[in-house]
């Protein structure tokens, strides 16, 4: 049977890439699965599609919020409905198991939800003049079109986060989903345009990043991008910004850290640390890659996690019983094991896994076996460096202070936790770790839609995805004021 072709969404309609070429979307759970044929577009296909999402901004941007919110609730509806069956297919294409594909489809429902209900407010201020007779007020202004460029460990949780705020604050824009997980973020993309959105505002466009990604970035046409992937990949958006001022934020890599302190329920603790670092296959940007943990339960909550990452089952997401996934593809899977290496030179003590897994069928993806290190120092780069997958490090510390200072101690400001009883520590942490997230008692994955989602350092450029704050970057703020005194009042400053 041959695979089915997924085109280019542009204008409302389908679109083969220009070059008429295509690449393989294959699941990575069995590498002999092709799910479909995607566009492999060029920067001709990328132009095309920010000249229909330049068109379609002349009306968009004036359609009253409210009427585009409704577009949102119905996207949300029709999400809610397919969401058993879009789970299905993200899991055969990016891998994690089905329980958190179903919390991926539902974070966009949720974004829907949340960036619908702002259709109604995308509140400004009325504020005093300082002037007799004179009345002023902020409003928010759509920037204009978006290019959007998404990885593909969240391949429908992502895109949700930049299309939703950007169509709700009326700009439209071009996406270009990982070449990863094209489908996930192109089944949504339909899901908008059957929920009524006009042709031209929403526009998908596939293909790799020197070609698409580059082109979006250098057309004069795009005012802001928006752009979720590698701190690497972040830096080099955000230079080709720069020069046209366009509007730029970024979301790059973590670096997460819990730390354990001696009076933690150590049950709760282990249960977080294998969640937060073995969930997705450890393809998170939030993942619990550092656990430090206090000398006085090291030993106990080593032996703990070690037992349970031991028997976690790999294997296909689709089955219920797995509990852990695949690598998204063979790049990921040898990085993984260069970091292990890397770990074993350096010293750390390799106590869990630290192998592809190949028997029982697993040879046909990109199996990665749980990994612990004990024993690191926060020197070693599989400390310091974003690993992408199942690798979790412990390292052992003496008091509050040195945790944190272990905790700030790398280049990213993701997400971090700590796990006590006692408040006051647990708000010291909270005061003194320089992170876009913290939580108290839980792992460092957990975000809910409706609070800002980022990072600090070189996680992001002071932007957040997420909550009322994501409004603040699609959206321009102008200050109006009206005189009604009816002859010239002068500023205080004039
Ligand atoms: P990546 O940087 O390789 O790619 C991200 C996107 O950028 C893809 O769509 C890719 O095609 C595109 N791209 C690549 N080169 C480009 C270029 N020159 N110009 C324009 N676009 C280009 O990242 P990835 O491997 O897809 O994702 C993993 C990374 O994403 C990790 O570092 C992870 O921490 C990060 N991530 C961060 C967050 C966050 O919110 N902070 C969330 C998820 C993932």
């Amino acid at each position: 049977m041959s695979a089915p072709v997924f085109h280019n969404i542009v204008d409302g309609r389908e679109a083969a890439s220009l070059s008429g070429r295509t690449f393989e979307n294959r699941n990575p759970a069995n590498r002999s699965d092709l799910i479909g044929l995607f566009q492999d577009s060029g920067p001709e296909d990328a132009r095309c599609a920010v000249a229909a999402a330049e068109a379609a901004f002349r009306s968009w941007r004036n359609v009253p919020p409210p009427r585009r919110a409704e577009i949102l609730y119905r996207a949300a509806r029709i999400l809610t409905e397919r969401k058993e069956q879009l789970a299905r297919q993200m899991t055969r294409e990016m891998g994690k198991v089905l329980e958190e594909t179903r919390g991926d489809v539902q974070e966009a429902i949720d974004m829907a939800l949340f960036m619908a209900g702002e259709g109604r407010r995308l509140y400004g201020q009325t504020t005093p003049s300082e002037l007799p007779d004179k009345f002023c007020m902020t409003v928010r202004m759509p920037v204009g079109v978006c290019a959007l460029i998404t990885p593909w460990n969240f391949p429908m949780a992502i895109p949700s986060w930049k299309i939703l705020p950007a169509l709700v604050c009326g700009n439209t824009a071009v996406i270009k989903p990982a070449i990863d997980t094209p489908q996930s973020c192109w089944s949504l993309v339909q899901i908008l345009h059957e929920a009524g959105l006009p042709p031209g505002v929403l526009n998908l466009v596939t293909g790799g990043g020197p070609e698409v990604g580059e082109a979006l970035l250098g057309d004069p046409r795009v005012r802001l991008v928006s752009f979720t992937g590698s701190t690497e990949v972040g830096r080099r958006v955000s230079q080709a910004c720069a020069p046209a001022f366009k509007h730029c934020h970024l979301e790059m890599g973590g670096k997460n850290v819990v730390m354990i302190l001696d009076d933690a329920n150590l049950d709760l603790a282990v249960d977080g640390c294998v969640w937060g670092g073995f969930g997705t296959t450890g393809q998170r940007c939030t993942a619990a890659s550092r656990v430090v943990v206090q000398q006085g339960v090291y030993h106990q909550f080593l032996e703990r996690l070690v037992e349970r990452a031991g028997a976690l089952r790999v294997g296909d997401g689709l089955d219920p019983a797995t509990q852990m996934g695949p690598l998204i593809n063979e790049r990921q899977l040898r990085r993984v094991d260069e970091y292990v290496r890397i770990g074993q030179a350096e010293g750390a003590r390799l106590v869990c896994g630290g192998r592809r897994l190949e028997p029982g069928g697993l040879a046909a993806g990109w199996f990665y076996a749980p990994t612990v290190f004990a024993e690191v120092d926060p020197g070693m780069r599989i400390a310091r460096e974003e690993i992408f997958g199942p690798v979790v490090s412990v390292i052992p510390y003496r008091d509050l202070d040195q945790a944190i200072e272990i905790g700030n101690s790398v280049a990213y400001g993701l997400s971090a936790s700590v796990y006590t009883r006692d408040i006051n520590a647990a708000f010291r942490a909270m005061r003194e770790m320089y992170t876009g997230i913290f939580y108290v008692n839980a792992p460092t994955i957990g975000a809910e839609v409706h609070l800002p989602f980022g990072g600090t350092k070189e996680t992001g450029n002071g932007h957040r995805e997420s909550g009322q704050a994501a409004l603040d970057h699609y959206s321009e703020w102008k200050s109006i004021y009206v005189d009604y005194s009816n002859r010239l009042q002068r500023a205080q400053i004039d």
